[in-house]
């Protein structure tokens, strides 16, 4: 069965695949790099991911282009502010950008590319947009898209435009959510900001022509797909697909996957409503990447998702329940044999699995069934029911579900570490809830041996000691039929 993706372009459910050699071209907006990415942002990055691990595991290859919006209105007036170049201020940001996508196991995608990169190709393109007709220039030497040339223009958004005032130019990047206006390729330098010699003149491009350019560069003139937040289809994309396909007459994208927008305490998430949460906010506050990672993902991207602390509490427990069932299952000692009830489960949640990532890439479906094993295999193992050879199919299954989801692995105290450095170092750990100093793995194991050899020896105030020692630092230790297994509070 294929993958049945929504496309906001035909406004239906259709079969995904790409159209030539077994390549899936994508392109997804990246962040614009003027401050940490928040979790909003990263619940689209996250859906993308997912997206991209499900086709991998389909069995496609991938070019996935993803831009880092290194110039645009907000960061060339931030960085005129602080008397910095563009490239300096917006490094740190794109430096912690890349970061903040390794605590949350985002794969890199096969081309990051900065728009201050593709700034001659730029203007080429608003350049032969001018031959054909599409482009005009203003007195002060900015160039506009003229979007009554475009016929075409809403096709994306499914706007009408009919009543709309021909020739009403924009020139902010920042979004106008219902206005139709010719839109600004190139915007004229100003006194004091950051601008670039180009074949049309001096300037910077505007935000939406980074995007065609850059896409078209590396996936040529028609591609797969095109991805991005939802606030993202009207105009940006609009506007990419009129130039894009002005200029070369072909269909740009062929399929658009839009991510529902999260809200944060059932609100729309914003500085002014105390209610903005960058991913290193929380890491702060204790809360581990993985939990978040799971909490992003427990949503369909076609959903609304409501981020709570309560709700983030719970992704906590639901990797736990993972890690420690894989732990079990691992470390069993069972009897030979099989277990056929449990062959057959194994074998029909991974069925389930693939079942509810192609429908649309439900997530919460693909979650479930996991679920659903686990606690199954749970009382085979408390019932001794388990046999050998039901290892093998149940860590299978484990593992297609952590190949999309990434929460399995515990590496979340080292990232929750780092992340406490960077404060440190940066003079943000105010009001964290996260001073203490987290114990690493190796260290963890170095106590349990000792504690393992105290009680050998009947050393029990040693062997005591040392559980204390471990309790303080939130390991918690269980002496199972099995042997000794630990694991972070
Ligand atoms: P930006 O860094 O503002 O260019 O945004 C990067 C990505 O995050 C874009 O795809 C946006 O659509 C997306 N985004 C921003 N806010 C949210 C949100 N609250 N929920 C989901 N996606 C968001
Ligand atoms: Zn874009």
């Amino acid at each position: 069965m294929p993958l049945h993706l929504y496309n906001t372009l035909s406004n239906k459910v259709e079969d995904f695949a790409p159209l030539t050699d077994n390549t899936v071209r994508m392109y997804a907006c990246g962040p614009t790099v003027y401050d940490y990415g928040h979790i909003g942002n990263f619940r689209t990055f996250v859906a993308v991911d997912i997206l991209r691990r499900f086709l991998l595991q389909s069995g496609y290859k991938l070019q996935h282009v993803m831009n880092i919006t290194d110039v645009d209105d907000k960061i060339i007036r931030n960085a005129a502010r602080e008397q910095k170049t563009v490239q300096e201020y917006t490094r740190p940001y794109e430096d912690a950008f890349l970061e903040d996508m390794g605590t949350l196991n985002l794969e890199r995608p096969e081309k990051m590319v900065r728009a201050t990169e593709h700034i001659a190709e730029m203007a080429e393109f608003i350049k032969k947009l001018e031959a054909k007709g599409f482009a005009y220039k203003t007195e002060d030497g900015s160039y506009y898209f003229s979007i009554a040339k475009f016929p075409e223009y809403g096709k994306l958004s499914k706007k009408d435009f009919g009543g709309m005032e021909i020739g009403a130019r924009v020139d902010v990047d920042e979004y106008e959510k219902d206005n139709a206006r010719d839109f600004a390729l190139w915007k004229a330098p100003k006194p004091g900001e950051a601008s670039w010699d180009s074949v049309i003149g001096p300037g910077r491009p505007g935000w939406h022509i980074e995007c065609s350019v850059m896409a078209m560069k590396y996936l040529g003139d028609s591609f797969d797909l095109h991805g991005g937040g939802e606030d993202l289809t009207f105009p940006h994309h609009e506007n990419e697909i009129a130039q894009s396909e002005a200029l070369t007459g072909k269909i740009f994208s062929r399929f658009w996957m839009h991510v529902r927008f999260l809200l944060v305490e059932g609100k729309k998430m914003s500085k002014s409503e105390g209610n903005f949460y960058t991913l290193r906010d929380l890491l702060l506050k204790g809360y581990k990447p993985s939990a978040i990672r799971f909490l992003l993902t427990s949503v369909p991207y076609t959903k609304q998702l409501n981020f709570t602390f309560a709700g983030l509490e719970q992704g906590a427990k639901s990797v736990d329940r993972l890690r420690t069932f894989k732990s079990r299952v691992e470390t069993a000692q069972l009897l030979p044999g099989a277990n056929a009830r449990i062959q057959e489960l194994a074998a029909e949640t991974r069925r389930e699995m693939t079942a509810g990532m192609q429908d649309d890439l439900n997530t919460a479906r693909a979650q479930a069934a996991i679920f659903d094993m686990v606690r199954e295999g749970n009382i085979a193992l408390d019932e001794s029911t388990l046999k050998q050879n039901d290892k093998a199919p149940l860590l299978a299954a484990l593992q297609q579900f952590d190949e999309i989801f990434a929460v399995i692995k515990d590496d979340d105290a080292e990232k929750i570490a780092r992340a406490t450095e960077w404060a440190k170092a940066h003079g943000k750990l105010e009001g964290s809830a996260l001073t203490a100093d987290i114990m690493s793995d190796a260290d963890v194991e170095k106590l349990i041996a000792e504690r393992n050899a105290a009680k050998k020896s009947r050393d029990f105030a040693r062997s005591d000691a040392i559980r204390k020692e471990l309790t303080e630092a939130g390991i918690v230790v269980e002496d199972t039929k099995d042997g000794i297994r630990w694991k972070r509070k």
